[in-house]
């Protein structure tokens, strides 16, 4: 079924219009089963499911058509199946996927690549101009700062990093940088803070800034930047919407002219996913919804029963009802959805008993990863931020006991279990 521009489904996911009625626009769980499909035409069978297109090179019928093909600018989806010359500028499965995805979010167009990295790289370079300014969230991904930090040494980009959790120094920090951009996530990691995307968007508006949202760890089925004010959204499509833990990607969604530029940054850096990896990932999208579903369900019974547990300290987890991030989860996320990352210190222990607790556990793996079908556990200080002082670590709330779950579409009893008797064991 190939959906137009107009079919976008509301922001909770839900049909707009009557379905009887002409011109419905489907619903998100529709688009992501069928999104970027094409109908068969005339005396030519369709595979049902896209086939797996290898090719390197395209051949055209007329040479003026490959001349076309070769000046193809990119930018808006779907993408013009004429358009297809090389396979480093793109082809049938990696089209597919950005049209899907380009749906999802609400966007003019999607550009996919071989990592989150390489779509943030992409990003930046089409939003920040040489010597520009940035103000990052200092909640960010870890290789997001460094990323901002090659930039800064090889293109003079000027990157101030605010506290995005706190409102006064966010504004604060942009009347003094002036950027041109302003890039952070939603929900942070490991503590799953939430951020106020309607504040940081405001502040965006008002310094005329581009607003860059890694929207990773919420996906569009839980919360749409673009609808909010965000100028772009990149994934790591590596997480959940693969969500199966056997592909590396990423994906740039945002307005036709930033995607234009970002194709173009693709098409010369050539970090297109190979045609296999945008099939695959593209299979993972299409459960995309009923997986969050479950796994944010199983995060919260997780989180609430972690909570009356002696032995842990604290839970982070914005669907308990006395986190600080409940009444700002409960306007930003879709209803009943509350993200699958739930954070908890364990009391007194050291690195060595938060390591004896880990290897402990039978079923939940210790991956550094999230978002997969099964959960995940990673221990922030000597994972994802082990390149922090202690201080460092200290100032951001990350202590030797803290670990971060990315909570399954497993059965919640057996997750609750294999806690529970890891815990026993200390
Ligand atoms: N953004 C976030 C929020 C991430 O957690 C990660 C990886 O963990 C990335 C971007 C980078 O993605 P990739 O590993 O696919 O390059």
């Amino acid at each position: 079924m190939n959906f137009g521009a107009n079919d976008r489904p509301d922001p909770q996911g839900r049909r707009r219009t009557d379905p009887r009625a002409r011109g419905a626009q489907p619903g998100m769980d529709t688009l992501l089963v069928h999104g970027g499909l094409k109908p068969p035409r005339p005396g030519e069978p369709m595979p049902a499911v896209t086939p797996i297109v290898p090719a390197v090179g395209f051949v055209h019928l007329h040479m003026d058509d490959a001349d076309r093909a070769l000046g193809y600018e990119g930018g808006v989806t779907p993408v013009d199946p004429e358009s297809f010359v090389y396979s480093r500028y793109g082809g049938p499965n990696q089209a597919e996927l950005e049209e899907t995805a380009a749906l999802l979010e609400g966007a003019e167009g999607a550009v996919s690549f071989s990592s989150g990295m390489a779509a943030l790289h992409a990003g930046l370079l089409a939003l920040v101009p040489p010597g520009g300014s940035v103000v990052a969230a200092e909640q960010l991904y870890g290789v997001t700062r460094t990323l901002l930090e090659l930039l800064a040494a090889k293109m003079g980009l000027k990157v101030t990093y605010a506290d995005f959790l706190d409102g006064e120094r966010l504004r604060a920090a942009v009347a003094a940088a002036r950027p041109a951009c302003i890039v952070c996530e939603v929900l942070t990691n490991p503590l799953a803070r939430l951020v106020d995307l309607d504040m940081a968007a405001a502040i965006a508006r008002e310094a005329r800034a581009a607003l860059l949202v890694d929207n990773t760890f919420l996906t569009p089925f839980l919360l749409r930047p673009l609808e909010r004010g965000a100028s772009m959204v990149v994934h790591s499509s590596t997480k959940f919407l693969n969500g199966h833990g056997d592909v590396l990607g990423g994906i740039a969604v945002g307005s036709a002219e930033a995607m234009r530029l970002a194709y173009q940054y693709r098409r010369i850096l050539g970090a297109v996913p190979s045609s296999f990896d945008a099939w695959l990932t593209l299979r993972g999208m299409r459960t995309l919804g009923v997986r969050m579903l479950r796994a944010c369900a199983n995060a919260l019974q997780v989180a609430s029963w972690l909570a009356q547990q002696g032995r842990v300290a604290r839970v982070y987890y914005p669907g308990l009802p006395d986190d600080s991030g409940y009444v700002l989860a409960r306007s930003l996320l879709r209803p009943g959805c509350f993200g699958s990352i739930v954070g908890f210190e364990i009391r007194g222990l050291d690195r060595a008993g938060i390591f004896y607790f880990v290897e402990r556990l039978r079923l939940i793996r210790a991956v550094t990863s999230l978002g997969d079908v099964c959960t995940l556990i990673m221990h922030p200080a000597s994972s994802s931020h082990r390149a922090l002082t202690l201080e460092q670590r200290e100032a951001q709330g990350i202590s030797e006991g803290l670990l971060r779950l990315s909570v399954g579409i497993e059965d919640p009893a057996d997750l609750i279990e294999d806690l529970a008797q890891a815990l026993e064991a200390l």
